[in-house]
């Protein structure tokens, strides 16, 4: 039987252990500390195609996250749910026509995987929907749906059909190195395998820098924090900064408000922890949009994650969230994604090593 070692236990990881396992691959899954507790457990809970996207021209990626957000929805009942977004358009905001392209296109591109089409509301109707959003310049707001998850969870969840499919998980195992010829190295062990997948997520280029494997692919790595403060309204808000036109969230999530995220390069030595000026920056734009203020004293909880981005040119709201996949012998490495699209990247990644 053909023994393939995936390297990583976050969504990616997991979704490409559980594709290979169903595909009839014995693996095994190495995984340094615990299953989802890094970048996958860190996210903005969205199962989404990524309006914003749409900007950058990203539309095969959209396309796709938009049939997987469906899958999710559709598969995974418990632990998903459809969750209506507001885009309220003001003065300082993208226009309203502009905005229209967007949705339009959004809808087009879920074709029959769409889970609702967008519509217009009047100031009156978004009053309804969020009493707290201010009134003063807001001239509508658009209605659209996307894809809500509790992260963890559903990425146990997976871990979860992986060990019924015999998929021996193994946390609490750093890789030290892989090589291009199948050999990973566990423990000062070394151990041959037929594949080795590294998923490692922001530590993926990292793995193959120690490994002494040479490559082209370029991370940047981009800190995300939220901050969880209480509960506002049971719809979702897709807020622009008023600087930057950057978007950030305020999204209901398990009774209480969900906002972020922010942008900050770092690298993997600095913590992962949401600093200072990014907590000041959620909780300005917050008490910008909304009637009742929120400080300090209202953060509930806070958490930040890396995002491992495909190299772009400096902007870092326009990096691509692609991902890309590299082969060297019998090494795949895995580069960038999307929660949402860890099934295709994981289908991808079983295509490359399945004749
Ligand atoms: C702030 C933020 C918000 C986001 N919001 C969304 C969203 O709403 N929707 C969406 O679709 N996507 C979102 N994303 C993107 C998504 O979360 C990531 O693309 C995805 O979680 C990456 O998963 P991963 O498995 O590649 O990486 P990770 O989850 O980081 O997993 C990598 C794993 O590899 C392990 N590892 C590393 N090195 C080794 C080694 N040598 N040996 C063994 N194990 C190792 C790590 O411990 C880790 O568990 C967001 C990301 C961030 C940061």
């Amino acid at each position: 039987m053909v023994q393939v070692a995936v390297v990583g236990g976050g969504i990616n990881g997991l979704c490409c252990a559980w594709q290979l396992a169903q595909a009839g691959y014995h693996v095994a899954l190495f995984e340094r500390n615990e299953l989802m507790q890094q970048t996958s457990s860190a996210s903005s809970k969205l199962l989404h195609g990524g309006i914003r996207y749409l900007e950058n021209f990203e539309f095969r990626l959209v396309h796709e996250a938009l049939n997987e957000r469906k899958w999710w929805l559709d598969n995974v009942p418990k632990l998903t749910r459809r969750l209506p977004i507001l885009y309220p358009i003001y003065p300082h905001t993208r226009p309203r026509w502009k905005m229209k392209i967007g949705m339009v296109m959004y809808d087009f591109l879920a074709g029959k995987k769409g889970i609702g089409r967008h519509r217009w509301l009047t100031p009156h109707q978004v009053k309804r929907c969020s009493p707290q959003l201010k009134q003063k310049g807001l001239q509508g707001a658009y209605l659209f749906s996307d894809g809500q998850m509790d992260d963890h969870q559903l990425g146990l969840w997976v871990a979860d059909q992986c060990t019924s499919l015999g998929v021996n998980i193994k946390t609490g195992q750093a890789v030290q190195s892989v090589s291009k010829d199948g050999v990973l190295r566990v423990n000062d062990t070394t151990y041959q395998f037929d594949w080795v997948i590294n998923v490692a997520g922001p530590w993926s280029e990292a793995l193959l820098d120690q490994s002494n494997i040479k490559h082209d692919e370029r991370l940047d790595l981009v800190r995300g924090s939220h901050l969880v403060l209480p509960a506002i309204s049971k719809f979702g808000h897709l807020l622009e900064e008023q600087d930057s036109a950057r978007v950030v969230f305020v999204l209901p999530y398990h009774g209480k408000t969900l906002l972020g995220t922010t942008e900050v390069k770092q690298t993997l030595s600095d913590p992962i922890a949401v600093s200072p000026a990014e907590k000041a920056n959620l909780l300005n734009l917050y008490n910008q949009y909304f009637t009742k203020p929120v400080n300090e004293q209202d953060i509930l909880h806070q958490f930040a994650g890396i995002r491992p981005l495909l190299a772009g040119d400096g902007q870092l709201n326009k990096n691509s969230r692609e991902y890309k996949i590299r082969q060297d012998g019998q090494l795949i490495s895995v580069f960038g994604g999307k929660w949402t699209t860890s099934r295709a990247l994981a289908r991808a990644v079983c295509q490359k090593i399945t004749p």
